[in-house]
C-alpha cells in the first residue's frame, strides 16, 4: 500500500524534514504545499535542501512519484472577473509547475476553482481555459483535479463537472484525478455503497485516472457541502468503509494521503495510518 500524510515544510531542513517525518509515520508517500497554502510566498528550492531528501528518500525506497504536491488553495482559476486576480493566480500555477518539475515530482494536486458571481459555465470554461494556457505538453508532470465538498461555488463537486474539464483541455494526458473522501462524501455521494460510486466515476471517468486518494473522514453529513475534515473512524464515514477504501483492490495504484486534523497540536498520523495499514482480524 502506498500511503502517507500531508507533511509540513519547515526550516531549516524543509524537504529533508518532511522525509524524515514520513519515515517516522511509517508511510512511504507524503503530500506537501511548497509554502503556506494560503499565500503565494515561496522560498527557492534551493532551501530545500533536495539533495539529502532525495538520498534519504532512496534509502527508504520511497519513490519520487510518491512525493505530491498541493497548489496553494487560494489561487482561483474558476474566475475571471478581477483581471489582475486573474493574472496573479495563472502566473502562481506557471511558477509551481516549474517547482514542481524543479524537485522532480510529479503529481500537482489543484482545486478547480470557484465560480463566485459568474455562471457556473463561465466558471469552468475559465478553469480550462486557464489550464490551457500554463499546462504544456512538454512539462513532464501532472495536474491532479480535486473532487470538491461543492461549498460555496466551488466547481468539482460532481464526477461530471471533472469530466467535463478532463474531456475538453488541450493536453488530456497531462490531467488526472485526486479523490478525496470527506469532500464526496460531503457532495452528496453515498460511500456506505463505495463500489457504486467507483463504478459511476469508473462509467463517467475511467477508475485508471484516479491517482491521488485523500483518505480523511467528516465531520459532516453526506450532502452537506462543507469541507471540514475529521479524524479516522472519529466521523460520519467511519473506519470500517475508509478501511475498505484504502484496501479496495480497485484503487491499488493510488497513492493515499491523509489530510485529517491534529489532536492536542499534535499530528495524528503515525497512529491513524497504522490503523489503517493494521490487517484485520
Ligand atoms: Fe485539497
Ligand atoms: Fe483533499
Ligand atoms: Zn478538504
Amino acid at each position: 500500500m502506498i500511503i502517507g500524510s500531508h507533511v509540513s515544510l519547515k526550516a531549516p531542513d524543509y524537504l529533508l524534514g518532511a522525509i524524515e517525518e514520513t519515515i517516522s509515520y511509517n508511510a512511504n508517500a507524503l503530500m506537501i504545499y511548497t509554502g503556506a497554502p494560503q499565500n503565494t510566498i515561496r522560498k527557492p528550492i534551493s532551501q530545500f535542501k533536495l539533495d539529502e531528501a532525495k538520498s534519504l528518500m532512496d534509502k527508504h525506497n520511497i519513490d519520487i512519484k510518491n512525493l505530491v504536491v498541493h497548489a496553494p488553495y487560494i489561487i482561483n482559476l474558476g474566475n475571471k472577473v478581477n483581471p489582475r486576480t486573474r493574472e496573479i493566480a495563472l502566473e502562481f500555477l506557471e511558477k509551481e509547475i516549474n517547482r514542481v518539475i524543479e524537485i522532480g515530482a510529479f503529481y500537482l494536486v489543484i482545486h478547480p476553482g470557484s465560480h463566485v458571481s459568474q455562471t457556473k459555465e463561465e466558471g469552468i470554461q475559465a478553469i480550462i481555459e486557464a489550464l490551457n494556457l500554463v499546462v504544456k505538453k512538454e512539462h513532464n508532470i501532472m495536474i491532479l483535479l480535486e473532487t470538491m465538498a461543492g461549498k460555496g461555488t466551488e466547481i468539482g463537486r460532481t464526477f461530471e463537472e471533472i469530466k467535463y474539464i478532463l474531456e475538453n483541455v488541450e493536453n488530456p494526458d497531462k490531467y488526472g484525478v485526486c479523490l478525496d473522501t470527506c469532500h464526496i462524501n460531503d457532495a452528496g455521494y453515498d460511500l456506505t455503497k463505495f463500489d457504486d460510486v467507483l463504478d459511476e466515476f469508473d462509467r463517467l471517468i475511467g477508475i485508471e485516472r484516479i491517482k491521488v486518494v485523500h483518505v480523511n473522514d467528516s465531520k459532516n453529513p453526506m450532502g452537506a457541502q462543507k469541507d471540514r475534515h475529521e479524524n479516522i473512524g472519529k466521523g460520519t464515514i467511519g473506519f470500517d468503509i475508509l478501511y475498505s477504501i484504502v484496501h479496495n483492490e480497485r484503487l491499488k495504484h493510488t497513492i493515499k494521503i491523509l489530510e485529517t486534523p491534529w489532536v492536542d497540536n499534535k499530528p495524528p498520523y503515525k497512529e491513524e495510518i497504522a490503523l489503517l495499514k493494521a490487517a484485520k482480524n
